[in-house]
C-alpha cells in the first residue's frame, strides 16, 4: 500500500495526462498481475470492482470520529485541518501518528493469528499492509453489520497504517482520490503497460464491469477471451439533456421518442430459472421487486432488458392506455427495502417499462442498431412466458393458490416508441407525455449503438421544470475539490408559520464569485459552530429548482426536494417572503404524491 500511496503521490504532482498515464503503467511494471489488479480497482477510487455490490457504507462521520480518536485532536483542530488540506484523506496524513519504523503496533498479535493475513501482505516487506491486504480488509468492512463492527475495522485497519497510506485507504472509502484520474485514465494505462490497444481494453472493461479482471486479461494476452456474464450487470446508456424540440433534431432528423418515466432505471438478467434486477449503480434491487421478478420469470433463452422501474396504477388507465405510470414519491415507498410486505406489494404496484435489450438469443446485441435491438427486445416480449408460480405446480392447485393468497404481479410493459421528424411533431409526443403524467421525452436516434455508461447524443431527455422555490438558507457546510475554502453546501428551508423547517440541500449553481461573498457573509453571521456545519442567521434566499417533491423523514419540513438546483440569489427578497410549508405541499400534490411518508430510500436523496 505504501507502494501505491507513493504511486498516487506521483500521480498528482502532474497535471499532464499522458505523464499521469506513464506512472501508473510503471507502478503495473513493477507489480504482480494480482497487485496490479486491485491497484486498476483502488485507482478508479472504488474499493471492489464495478459490477460487485459490496458497500462499504462508512460515512464522513464516523471517519471524522475515528480520525479524532487515533489523533487526539479536538473537533476545531480537525475543521481546521480539513478546511486547509481539503478531504478526510489529505486531514489524516496530517494529523496521525507517524509509525515508528514499519512494522505496524498490532503486528504481532496479527502474527500470532498467522495464515491469511501474513500470506497476503507484500512479498519481501513484512509487516506492511499490502494494496491486496487492504482489499481484503475492504471485503470485512463491507460485510461487518452495524456502525460499531464497521469502527473497530477501520479503527484496526487505519492504526496499521502509516498516515501515508491511511490518506489513500481515506480516499478510496469516500470514493474520491482526487489526484486526476478517471477509470478512463486506468484503461489507457492497462493498454500501454500491455501493449493492447484502448478498445480492446475498454470493451473487456464495459463486458467484465472489472477493471481488475481487464488488467489480468491484458496481461497475458487474453482480452478477447472477456465475456458479457449474465447476472454481471453491464453500465447503463446515458442521455443528455437537451433544451427545446429544435435541438433535439439538429442532432438526427428522424427521432424515435419514447416517454421519459419517473422512477427508477433497471437492468434486468433473465435466465430460465432465476431474474436478478439491477439499479443504475450496479446494486442488486431484486429482493425490493419480487413481484418483478417473478413477471420476468420463464423467458425460454437468457436475455438482459433496459428499462425504468415505475409506481403503477391500471386503474388510473386512459382509454388507450394500459394503466399510468405513478410519481417518484409513490415508489419511492418500495425502494431500499431488505424485503417487501405482501400489503406493500398490493398498496404499490409496479410496471416495469421495458425500452432496450442488450443481450438475446446467445448474442450481445449492444452493437446493433436501437431499430435492431427494437425488434428483437418486440419478439422476445411477445414470445410466450411460463409465470414462475405456475413452472412447477399443477393448475388446479394454483388456482387454489390464487383464492387463498391473490399474489400482485408486476407488469412488464414494452415502453411506447412514436417517431417525430418535426419540432411540432416533439412537442405534440411532449404534451401527450406531460399529459400521461410522466416526466418528458426521451429522443433516441434509430441508428445508434448502445454504449455502456456513456452520455451521448444519440439519446437526448427533455424535461419540463417544476415551479421552483424560494428558500432561506439555515446551515452551511464546506464543499468539495476546489470549493474546499469556501461554504458552498447549503442547508435550505422553508416557513412552517413562523418556524423555519428544511427541505433540502444543494450544492450547485452559483457562480464562484457568488460563493466567495456568500462565505464572507456566512462566516460573519454564524450562530452555532458544529465541525463541518455551521448553523448561520435565516436571512439568505435561494431560488431552487428540482425535480420533484418526495416525502421524507430526512428533514424536519417532512418534505425532501429531489435533485435541487441554485437557480439564483434573491437577495431582493427578504427572509420573511420566502415560500411556505403549503406551497411545498401544493407542488407534492399536484404532481400526484399520494401523502404517505416514506423512509429510507435506495434512490439518491438530496441532504
Ligand atoms: P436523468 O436521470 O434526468 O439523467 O435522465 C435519464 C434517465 O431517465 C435514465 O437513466 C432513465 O432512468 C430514465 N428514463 C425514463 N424513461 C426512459 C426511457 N424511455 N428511455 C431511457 N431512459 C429513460
Amino acid at each position: 500500500m505504501k507502494r501505491f500511496a507513493q504511486t498516487c503521490e506521483q500521480i498528482a504532482a502532474t497535471t499532464k495526462k499522458l505523464a499521469k498515464i506513464a506512472i501508473i503503467a510503471d507502478y503495473f511494471a513493477v507489480s504482480t498481475p494480482e497487485e496490479a489488479a486491485v491497484a486498476t480497482i483502488f485507482l478508479s477510487g472504488r474499493p471492489f470492482p464495478a459490477w460487485d455490490e459490496a458497500r462499504l457504507q462508512v460515512g464522513g462521520a464516523l471517519l471524522w470520529r475515528l480520525l479524532r480518536e487515533l489523533s487526539g485532536k479536538t473537533d476545531q483542530e480537525l475543521a481546521a485541518a480539513y478546511r486547509r488540506w481539503g478531504d478526510l484523506g489529505a486531514v489524516a496524513e496530517q494529523v496521525l501518528p507517524a509509525k515508528e519504523g514499519t512494522k505496524p503496533a498490532s503486528a504481532s498479535r496479527q502474527e500470532q493469528r498467522g495464515g491469511l493475513v501474513n500470506a497476503l501482505r507484500e512479498p519481501g516487506s513484512r509487516g506492511e499492509l499490502s494494496a491486496i491486504e487492504v482489499q481484503n480488509r475492504f471485503r470485512q468492512i463491507a460485510e461487518a453489520r452495524g456502525t460499531a463492527a464497521k469502527a473497530a475495522l477501520v479503527r484496526e485497519l487505519l492504526s496499521q497504517a502509516n498516515p501515508g497510506e491511511a490518506k489513500y485507504i481515506i480516499k478510496i472509502i469516500t470514493g474520491d482520490l482526487r489526484i486526476g484520474v478517471k477509470e478512463s485514465l486506468v484503461e489507457e494505462a492497462v493498454a500501454k503497460a500491455s501493449g493492447s490497444t484502448l478498445q480492446e481494453v475498454e470493451r473487456a472493461n464495459m463486458l467484465l464491469g472489472d477493471i481488475g479482471r481487464t488488467l489480468q486479461l491484458a496481461a497475458s494476452g487474453q482480452l478477447s477471451q472477456a465475456r458479457m456474464r449474465l447476472f454481471h450487470p453491464l453500465g447503463f446508456m446515458l442521455a443528455s439533456p437537451v433544451e427545446s424540440p429544435e435541438e433535439a433534431l439538429g442532432y438526427f432528423e428522424d427521432a424515435w421518442v419514447e416517454d421519459k418515466y419517473d422512477g427508477i432505471r433497471a437492468q434486468a438478467h433473465c435466465s430460465i430459472s432465476e431474474v436478478r434486477i439491477f439499479s443504475r449503480t450496479r446494486d442488486d434491487i431484486t429482493q425490493s421487486f419480487p413481484d418483478l421478478r417473478d413477471a420476468l420469470a420463464g423467458f425460454p433463452q437468457d436475455a438482459v432488458l433496459d428499462g425504468e422501474i415505475v409506481a403503477w396504477s391500471s386503474l388510473a388507465a386512459g382509454p388507450d392506455e394500459p394503466g399510468r405510470a405513478l410519481p417518484f414519491s409513490v415508489l419511492q415507498q418500495r425502494l431500499g427495502r431488505k424485503a417487501v410486505s405482501e400489503p406493500l406489494l398490493r398498496q404499490v404496484p409496479v410496471a416495469y417499462h421495458v425500452f432496450d435489450v442488450l443481450y438475446a438469443n446467445g448474442e450481445l446485441l449492444i452493437d446493433r442498431s436501437l431499430s435492431e435491438r427494437a425488434r428483437i427486445l418486440d419478439g422476445l416480449l411477445a414470445a410466450p412466458r411460463v409465470p414462475a408460480r405456475t413452472q412447477a405446480l399443477p393448475s388446479q392447485l394454483v388456482l387454489a393458490l390464487d383464492a387463498v393468497e391473490p399474489r400482485s404481479v408486476a407488469t412488464v410493459v414494452r415502453a411506447p416508441v412514436f417517431r417525430a421528424s418535426s419540432p411540432e411533431e416533439l412537442e405534440r409526443w411532449f404534451e401527450a407525455a406531460q399529459a400521461r403524467g410522466n416526466e418528458g421525452l426521451m429522443i433516441k436516434n434509430p441508428q445508434s449503438r448502445y454504449t455502456p455508461g456513456r452520455r451521448g447524443k444519440s439519446w437526448l431527455k427533455l424535461k419540463r421544470e417544476l415551479a421552483t422555490l424560494d428558500v432561506v438558507v439555515t446551515a452551511v457546510e464546506y464543499g468539495h475539490g476546489k470549493r474546499i475554502g469556501v461554504l458552498s453546501d447549503y442547508t435550505f428551508a422553508v416557513w412552517k408559520g413562523a418556524e423555519l423547517v428544511n427541505v433540502g440541500k444543494a450544492y450547485s449553481g452559483l457562480s464562484d464569485a457568488e460563493i466567495a461573498a456568500m462565505t464572507r457573509w456566512f462566516l460573519e453571521h454564524t450562530l452555532e459552530e458544529e465541525g463541518f456545519r455551521r448553523v448561520v442567521e435565516p436571512k439568505i434566499v435561494l431560488e431552487v429548482a428540482f425535480n420533484n417533491v418526495m416525502r421524507s423523514d430526512r428533514h424536519t419540513s417532512g418534505y425532501a426536494l429531489r435533485f435541487p438546483r441554485i437557480v439564483r440569489l434573491r437577495p431582493d427578497k427578504p427572509a420573511e417572503e420566502a415560500d411556505t410549508i403549503e406551497r411545498v405541499k401544493e407542488i407534492y400534490e399536484k404532481q400526484g404524491g399520494n401523502g404517505s411518508a416514506a423512509g429510507s430510500s435506495g434512490e439518491t436523496l438530496p441532504g
